[in-house]
C-alpha cells in the first residue's frame, strides 16, 4: 500500500535492553485495526524472536531507512489483555527490568515461543477398562509388555511421553503391542479439572473469628481492598478462602489463589475440586507446555473459574476477576530469584488494585512486611488466634542438649520421647533442614576437608550413592578413597544430613517404618505421594524430613514434632534470620497434633536461654514479630527502609568490584539526599560455579528517592564499560542477601 501512512508497531522483544523496538508492518498486513497485546515475530539482531506490540506509534524513534518489517502478526486477538500488559509495564518500572522480559515472563513458554493460542494438552497412554483387568500372567511370554502393563496400573492418570521415554528396551513395542490387544489407549491430559458429579461434602460451621473474616472480606467484594489473614496453623483458614470463593463465585466472578511451590499438592487441588464443583485451573512449574497453555487458556477464556497456581500464575489473565488471595504470604517462593526479581505477593496486591477486587494474604506466620503494612492500616488485619474443631495448640519445649552424649545428632531424652510416643500409637516428626549424609567429609590425621572446586562451600556426602555432591552449583564427584592431602584412609563424615538421621532411626527402632522426605528422596514424580500415603496409612510411623514438611501437610496421628538442629540459625549474619528461624520453627511445629490427638514439640539445643528461643515457646508469633520488628526499626532495615542489591559476577576476581566501584561512583554523582549505600563488597559466598561475586546495596528511607535513581542509574550501568566484563542484575526489595 505504497503512499499510504503505515502504523508503526512499537515491540516490546524480550533482550537485556530496557527499551522497545520500532516495526513497520509485515508484507502481508491488510489494514486492519491493530492492539497492544498482540504477538509479533520480528527479525532481531541476527535472528528472529516473538514479542509483544506494545503501541502503535505515528513516528519511528529511528531514521525511517532503518526500519525493517516485522515478519509476521501472530494472533487476531491480543493474547495479553490490557490489565496484564499494565500489570507488566508497573513490575518493568519498579523492578527497573526490560519489559519485553517481563512479558516473557508473564506468558507461557508455548505463547514465548509463538505457537498458536489453542490448547491442546499433553498426549498420554492409558490403560483401557479391559487393560485394567487383563491378568498379567497373559503376559508370559513378554517381559516387555508386561513391564509396562505394571507400570500403566501404578499411573492410573496415564502416562506422559516424557516418562515413557525414561523406560529401558522397546516400551513403544510393547505399547503396540498392548494397544493392538485392545488394553491401552492414548488420551490428552489437561491441567483444567472439570469436577466429578459428587455430593458436596458438608461444610463445617464457621467458629466466630473465621465468620468475622469471611464478613470482613465479602464486604470487599466488588472493590480493592488488601486483607491480612493471621491464622495459626489448623485455624482454618483454608475454610475461610473456600468460602470466599463461592462467594466470588456466586457473583459469576472468578478467584485466583496463589500457593507456595511446595504448598500445592494433589490433596489441596482435590479439596479445593470436591467443596467449589466447579472447573479449576492448576498452574505449577511441572506442567509441559501444553498443560500450561491449557489451564492458561481456560483461566483467561473464563471457562475455569478457580485458578490456583504457585508464583508466576500471578500474571494468569481473568475474564471476570473478583478476588486474589496468596496463602502463606511469607513464603520465599514468591520472589523470582533469577531474571526478573519480582514478588508475587506483592504484584498480586497490585493487581487487585488495577481490578479493583479484594486480595487476601494469609498465613501463620505474615512477613514483617505484611505485618508492618498492617500497623500502618494499609492492610486491614483479621485474625484466627485458636486452632478450628477440637484440635489445640501442641506443647512446645527446649531440648538442652549440652554436655550431652549424641549419637547421630539424637539425644538421649529425644529417643527416649520418641520410644513414648510411638509406643502410644502416635506418630512422630523430625526435622533437620539439611539433606545429604553428612555436611562435611573431614580428614582425621590432617583435616583437611572435601571442598567444591568451583564453589566457596564444603561437598555434602550422599552416602547412598557413594558421592559427594556440592549443593549450591549442582557438581559431583566420587568420594574420595584416601585423603588428596595426607593419603590417610581415615576419612570421617562430620555432621548430620537426613540421610544419616533416617539411618540411625531405623537402627534404634526397627520396627517403626521411617519416611525420609528432601529434594533427593523425592525427585522421581509420584514418591513424594507414595511416602506421605505411607504415612497416612500407619505404615511409616517415623517422618524424617527437610522444610518439604513444613508446609501445607496435614498428619492427623503425628503427636510428636522434634526439630533436631536449627541453632545456626540463631547466629546468622542476615538480618531476616530471626524472622525465617520463627517461621520455620512455627510453621514445623504446626504439624503437630492437628486433629484430636495432642501434640508435643521440642527443639534440641545447645543454646536454651536465647531470647529467640525462649520467645518462641511461647508460641506467639506476634510477640516475635513485634520485637524483630522493633529491631528492624532501631538499624534502620526494611521494612522501615527499602533496599535494593546491584550484584555482579565474573570468573575474574577483579571485574565484578571493579565495574561495582563505577556504579557506586554514578549513584554518588545522582543519587538524591536520603539515598545511601554500602559496598562493594564480596558476596558472603564470594566464589560460585566458578565464578567471583560482589555486590552493592542501596538503602533510603523513602521508596520515592530510591527509585528516582535507580531509574537513570540502571539506564547508565548499561552503558558502562566495565560492564561487559559481568554477568549483573538489580534486585528491588532483596529477600536473599547471598
Ligand atoms: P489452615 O488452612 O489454617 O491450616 P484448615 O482450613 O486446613 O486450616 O483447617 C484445619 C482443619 O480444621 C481441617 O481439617 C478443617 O476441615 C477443619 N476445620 C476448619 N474450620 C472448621 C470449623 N469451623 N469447624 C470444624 N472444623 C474446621
Ligand atoms: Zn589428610
Ligand atoms: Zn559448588
Amino acid at each position: 500500500m505504497p503512499g499510504l501512512p503505515q502504523p508503526i508497531l512499537r515491540v516490546a522483544v524480550p533482550s537485556p535492553l530496557r527499551r522497545s523496538f520500532d516495526y513497520l508492518p509485515p508484507p502481508d498486513y491488510d489494514g486492519r485495526p491493530l492492539a497492544a497485546g498482540l504477538r509479533v515475530e520480528v527479525p532481531f539482531g541476527r535472528g528472529r524472536a516473538v514479542g509483544v506490540l506494545v503501541q502503535l506509534a505515528e513516528r519511528p524513534a529511528v531514521a525511517p531507512e532503518r526500519l525493517k518489517r516485522a515478519l509476521q502478526i501472530l494472533d487476531r486477538e491480543p493474547e495479553l489483555p490490557p490489565d496484564i500488559l499494565e500489570l507488566a509495564r508497573w513490575a518493568s518500572n519498579y523492578y527497573h527490568h526490560p519489559l519485553g522480559e517481563v512479558l516473557a515472563t508473564a506468558m507461557p513458554e508455548a505463547l514465548r515461543r509463538g505457537k498458536p493460542a489453542a490448547g491442546r494438552g499433553e498426549r498420554i497412554w492409558r490403560l483401557t477398562a479391559s487393560g485394567r483387568t487383563a491378568a498379567a500372567d497373559q503376559l508370559r511370554g513378554a517381559p516387555r509388555q508386561a513391564a509396562v502393563l505394571a507400570l500403566l496400573h501404578r499411573h492410573p492418570d496415564g502416562l506422559d511421553m516424557e516418562t515413557l521415554r525414561r523406560q529401558p528396551g522397546d516400551w513403544r513395542g510393547a505399547l503396540r503391542a498392548l494397544s493392538a490387544r485392545g488394553w491401552v489407549e492414548t488420551g490428552v491430559r489437561r491441567a483444567v479439572h472439570t469436577p466429578a458429579p459428587e455430593p458436596q461434602p458438608v461444610r463445617p460451621t464457621l467458629n466466630t473469628d473465621q465468620r468475622l473474616a469471611v464478613d470482613g472480606v465479602l464486604g470487599a467484594l466488588g472493590r480493592f481492598d488488601t486483607f491480612l489473614l493471621y491464622g495459626v496453623t489448623g485455624s482454618g483458614k483454608t475454610e475461610v478462602y473456600l468460602r470466599l470463593i463461592e462467594a466470588a463465585l456466586a457473583r459469576g466472578q472468578q478467584a485466583l489463589v496463589l500457593v507456595p511451590e511446595i504448598g500445592l499438592t494433589p490433596q489441596l487441588v482435590a479439596r479445593f475440586q470436591r467443596r467449589l464443583g466447579t472447573t479449576l485451573a492448576v498452574l505449577h512449574s511441572h506442567l509441559s507446555e501444553g498443560e500450561r497453555l491449557d489451564a492458561w487458556t481456560a483461566a483467561r477464556e473464563g471457562h475455569a473459574r478457580v485458578v490456583i497456581g504457585t508464583r508466576s500464575a500471578v500474571f494468569t489473565p481473568l475474564h471476570r476477576p473478583g478476588l486474589l488471595i496468596v496463602d502463606e504470604e511469607h513464603d520465599l517462593s514468591y520472589k523470582q530469584q533469577d531474571g526478573l526479581r519480582y514478588s508475587a505477593r506483592d504484584l498480586a496486591v497490585i493487581r487487585g488494585r488495577a481490578l479493583a477486587v479484594p486480595v487476601l494474604l494469609a498465613s501463620a506466620t505474615p512477613s514483617l512486611e505484611s505485618l508492618y503494612n498492617a500497623e500502618q492500616q494499609r492492610y486491614r488485619l483479621l485474625q484466627l488466634p485458636e486452632r478450628a474443631g477440637a484440635a489445640v495448640h501442641p506443647h512446645m519445649e527446649l531440648l538442652d542438649v549440652r554436655s550431652r552424649p549424641m549419637e547421630d545428632g539424637l539425644s538421649e531424652p529425644l529417643l527416649s520421647r520418641i520410644a513414648r510416643h510411638l509406643a502410644r500409637d502416635g506418630q512422630v516428626l523430625l526435622f533437620l533442614n539439611r539433606r545429604g549424609f553428612a555436611p562435611t567429609l573431614l580428614c582425621h590425621d590432617c583435616g583437611w576437608i572435601a571442598e567444591c572446586h568451583r564453589c566457596d562451600a564444603h561437598m555434602t556426602l550422599h552416602h547412598g550413592r557413594q558421592r559427594l555432591r556440592c549443593h549450591h552449583c549442582g557438581a559431583e564427584r566420587p568420594v574420595d578413597p584416601a585423603c588428596p592431602a595426607c593419603g590417610s584412609v581415615d576419612l570421617r563424615p562430620v555432621g548430620q544430613g537426613t540421610e544419616r538421621m533416617e539411618a540411625a532411626l531405623r537402627r534404634h527402632f526397627p520396627d517403626s517404618g521411617v519416611v525420609r522426605i528432601d529434594r533427593d528422596s523425592t525427585r522421581r514424580k509420584g514418591s513424594m505421594e507414595a511416602k506421605l500415603d505411607s504415612v497416612r496409612r500407619g505404615e511409616a510411623r517415623i517422618l524424617v524430613g527437610t522444610q518439604m514438611l513444613a508446609k501445607g501437610h496435614h498428619f492427623p496421628d503425628v503427636t510428636l514434632v522434634a526439630l533436631v538442629d536449627t541453632d545456626q540459625g540463631l547466629f546468622s549474619a542476615d538480618f531476616r534470620a530471626s524472622e525465617r528461624m520463627a517461621q520455620l520453627v512455627l510453621q514445623v511445629a504446626g504439624r503437630a497434633g492437628r486433629a484430636d490427638k495432642p501434640g508435643e514439640v521440642v527443639i534440641q539445643t545447645h543454646h536454651p536461654h536465647h531470647p529467640l528461643l525462649q520467645l518462641l515457646t511461647g508460641q506467639d508469633y506476634l510477640q516475635v514479630a513485634r520485637a524483630a520488628l522493633q529491631e528492624r526499626q532501631e538499624a534502620g532495615l526494611p521494612p522501615y527502609s527499602n533496599l535494593a542489591l546491584l550484584r555482579a559476577e565474573a570468573p575474574d576476581p577483579q571485574a565484578p568490584a571493579a565495574f561495582l566501584e563505577e556504579a557506586a561512583a554514578l549513584a554518588a554523582a545522582r543519587a538524591p539526599a536520603g539515598v545511601e549505600w554500602f559496598g562493594p563488597v564480596p558476596a558472603p559466598m564470594e566464589r560460585r560455579q566458578g565464578r567471583y561475586r560482589a555486590q552493592l546495596l542501596l538503602q533510603a528511607p523513602r521508596r520515592a528517592d530510591l527509585h528516582r535513581l535507580l531509574a537513570p542509574w540502571v539506564a547508565e550501568l548499561e552503558q558502562a564499560r566495565c560492564g561487559r566484563k559481568v554477568r549483573w542484575s538489580l534486585d528491588v526489595d532483596p529477600l536473599d542477601m547471598m
